[in-house]
């Protein structure tokens, strides 16, 4: 594939990627690991005249640390998925997290993609948006001269669309840790392992004397964004592990299209077989934990 030349600039820091941004405007897109932007390029699907490297801006700095305080975790955009799988701490404050990292792409992806990349790419597809919706997460996007939250169901507004503003980028993601009683689970089906799921699920299950009294259930790959499957989650509040798969009932508030990949039924099928799974798998550990 032939692919358009572009001017390369390299930014040391985020809020100079935001200076470059405002100064290029629409010519000029952000790159972190490339993996994402690269292949839209390279297929022609987009050509910026400018490309503002920030694969190696912040050495040291927060986009590039993980945390955990005040029962949250703290993730900066800068953090490779591969890194996510293996860092302890992560997987101890929230398993979901680094359970779904594990499952991008293949190990060459996961070493150069990063956080920040994947949200802001707001594949529907995607894991780590999926994930970040069903925690509830929220986004610190800065453009330099202001920094604001943004909760993940208000920053993925579609397909690869979100609400940056064109000179903003993702500094960090914050997530609750994962506290007593909270089960979890993450499955997805794709057609080999390492390509983009189909359908992807995740839930999270609090429960108390053998009774759900809080359930987190989301959906990615069946609407332009993930979805959060409000119907579900009330259903399960008061079930026993083993009503809750009775109690899921059809899933609504989906709308899966067909496409090369697969029917629109058929990831209707999809969505309602792993919530189950997820449901179910989220109260088993939850019921250990
Ligand atoms: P880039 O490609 O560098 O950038 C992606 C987009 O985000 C661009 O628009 C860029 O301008 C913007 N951007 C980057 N960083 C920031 C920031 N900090 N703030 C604001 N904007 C920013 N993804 C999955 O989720 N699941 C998969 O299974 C999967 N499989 C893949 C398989 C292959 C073979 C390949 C090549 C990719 C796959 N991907 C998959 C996609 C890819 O892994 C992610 O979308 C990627 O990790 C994005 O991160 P990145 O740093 O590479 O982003």
């Amino acid at each position: 594939m032939f692919t358009r030349p572009f001017r390369f600039e390299r930014a040391d820091r985020l809020t100079d990627a935001s200076d470059l941004l405002r100064r290029h405007g629409d010519d000029a897109k952000v790159i972190a690991g490339g993996q994402s932007l690269m292949p839209l390029i390279n297929l022609g699907l987009a050509a910026p005249q400018v490309v503002i490297d920030i694969s190696r801006a912040e050495q040291g700095g927060r986009p590039r640390v993980i945390s955990a305080a005040d029962g949250y975790l703290t993730i900066g955009a800068l953090v490779t998925h591969s890194r996510l799988t293996v860092d302890q701490m992560a997987a101890e404050q929230q398993p979901l997290l680094c359970s779904a990292a594990a499952r991008i792409g293949n190990s060459r992806v996961r070493n150069r993609g990063t956080l920040g990349g994947s949200l802001a790419h707001s594949d529907p597809t995607a894991e780590l948006p999926l994930v970040m919706v069903a925690l509830g997460a929220e986004y610190e996007v800065s453009n330099g001269e202001r920094t604001r939250p943004i909760r993940a169901e208000e920053f993925h507004l579609g397909f690869l669309t979100t609400a940056l503003e064109p000179d903003e980028l993702v500094v960090s993601a914050r997530v609750p840790s994962l506290g007593p009683r909270w089960g979890w689970a993450f499955q997805e089906f794709s057609r080999r392992d390492g390509d983009f799921a189909l359908v992807a699920a995740a839930a999270l299950i609090r429960s108390s004397g053998g009774a759900i009294i809080e359930g987190r259930v989301a959906v990615g790959g069946v609407s332009d964004r993930p979805v959060r499957l409000a119907d579900v989650e009330a259903a399960l509040s008061g079930a026993t592990a083993q009503e809750a798969s009775g109690r899921i009932g059809t899933i609504r508030g989906i709308s899966p299209i067909s496409d090369a990949g697969a029917s629109a039924a058929y990831r209707e099928h999809l969505a309602q077989v792993l919530v189950q799974r997820v449901v179910a798998e989220a109260c088993q550990r939850s019921e250990a934990a």
